[in-house]
């Protein structure tokens, strides 16, 4: 298959994008799946780095997990278990509270599975690009969609609108391809025209966001101080949620590696400083300096790190769900569907809940494709 054949083009290589495309693919429709990033995975990616030894290091630095509580995800889950994709975490969970410096509510051991994608978090984006009948083109941002009138057909164009194919039906799993926000960050329009589908307009005009900050850290010894392998952080204005990221199934022990989250609120007041543009890395070094910081402040005992760097995730969680019972945003007429975490709750979960919805709305017009 090439993407010349292919039938339907979904934007992007996150979780949502990839379950709609490999689910697609099953039904028997050729996708085109286009990513403007180098890899698959979106905020279920995994950053590369090194130490000034040149140690390779990887990193979980969007979601650390998920879990799952909806049949239908459970039993694809499962699938990706069985495949070796995805594996449960195990270990001591908790909150730790920095007022009184203590661990509260550390969790009973087993509760709740949290999965983590294997050896990392995008390793299931990966495999479900490159399924039978996905074909996948990585750095490929999409800018600007066509509609044909004449032709019944929806041609998808690159940033300098060369022509990447036509199609029957487009997917969509990026909550800001309408979004005026674009315009603000690139100076450019968004790639999809609401005039085009004037009945999803309300819904996708300017979808409320909450950025965070994750800050990559590396160790020479284990942080043998610290019970837990990840915990979600109280009463701190800088930090909510660090995990020890080398404690996970299928990754590399050479070196401890933590990653720190700040808070929604501190994002925002830096963004709120420099501006909604790549950050600059005096911004992305003042940010790991504070963070790490912040969790040495924790009296948990916390060494020099050998490596700290931060990455910012300025739309990391949206802030609305615009479609929790349909799960996606469908236009029938024009075969578009809209789908992603943002439809449904923002998380893992919402995600491919509502990959799966919109690949189901094609499935009822598979003999028109
Ligand atoms: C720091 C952090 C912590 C988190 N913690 C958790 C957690 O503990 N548990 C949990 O379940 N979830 C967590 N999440 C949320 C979870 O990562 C998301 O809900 C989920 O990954 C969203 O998947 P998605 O497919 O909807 O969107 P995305 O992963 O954002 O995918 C959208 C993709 O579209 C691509 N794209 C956008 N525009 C274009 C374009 N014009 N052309 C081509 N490609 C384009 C993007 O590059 C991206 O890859 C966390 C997220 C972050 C950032």
């Amino acid at each position: 298959m090439n993407i010349a054949a292919a039938r339907v083009a979904v934007i992007g290589s996150g979780i949502s994008g990839a379950v709609c495309a490999s689910t697609l693919a099953r039904y028997g429709v050729s996708v085109a799946l286009f990513e403007s990033a180098r890899g698959p995975g979106g905020r279920m990616s995994q950053r590369r780095e090194r130490t000034e030894d040149g140690e390779e290091l990887l990193f979980d630095h969007g979601a650390p997990f998920f879990t799952v509580t909806k049949t239908e995800v459970l039993s694809l889950v499962q699938e990706w278990e069985s495949r070796g994709l995805v594996a449960e975490w195990k270990g001591q969970f908790g909150s730790f509270d920095f007022h009184s410096k203590k661990f509260i509510d550390m969790e009973q051991e087993g509760l709740s599975k949290r999965f983590v994608g294997v050896p990392g978090m995008n390793s299931i984006c990966k495999a479900l690009c490159s399924e039978n009948g996905v074909e996948s083109k990585f750095g490929a941002s999409i800018g600007k969609f066509e509609w044909l009138d004449d032709d019944n057909l929806w041609t998808v164009m690159g940033l300098d609108e060369q022509n990447l194919g036509r199609f029957k039906g487009i997917v969509t799993s990026d909550k800001n391809i309408a979004s005026p926000r674009i315009t603000e960050v690139t100076g450019r329009l968004p790639p999809l025209d609401l005039n085009l589908v004037p009945e999803l307009s309300a819904k996708l005009h300017n979808i409320p966001v909450r950025p965070c900050f994750a800050v990559m850290l590396a160790f020479a010894e284990p942080l043998s101080s610290i019970p837990a392998k990840g915990f979600s952080i109280k009463n701190s204005q800088v930090l909510s949620w660090a995990h020890c990221d080398s404690s996970k199934p299928g990754r590399s022990t050479m070196s401890e590696r933590w990653v720190l989250h700040s808070t929604a609120e501190y994002a925002e007041n830096i963004i709120a400083q420099t501006g909604l543009k790549k950050p600059s890395d005096t911004t992305l070094k003042k940010v790991a300096d504070e963070l790490f910081q912040e969790f040495q402040s924790s009296g948990l005992n916390i060494p020099q790190p050998i490596f700290k760097k931060a990455h910012r995730w300025g739309s990391a969680f949206p802030a609305a769900s615009i479609a929790p019972e349909e799960k996606c945003l469908w236009d029938g007429s024009k075969r578009v569907a809209i789908c992603g975490d943002f439809c449904v709750s923002p998380n893992v979960e919402g995600a491919i809940s509502s990959g799966l919805a919109a690949a189901s709305k094609f499935k009822d017009i598979l003999c028109s494709l």
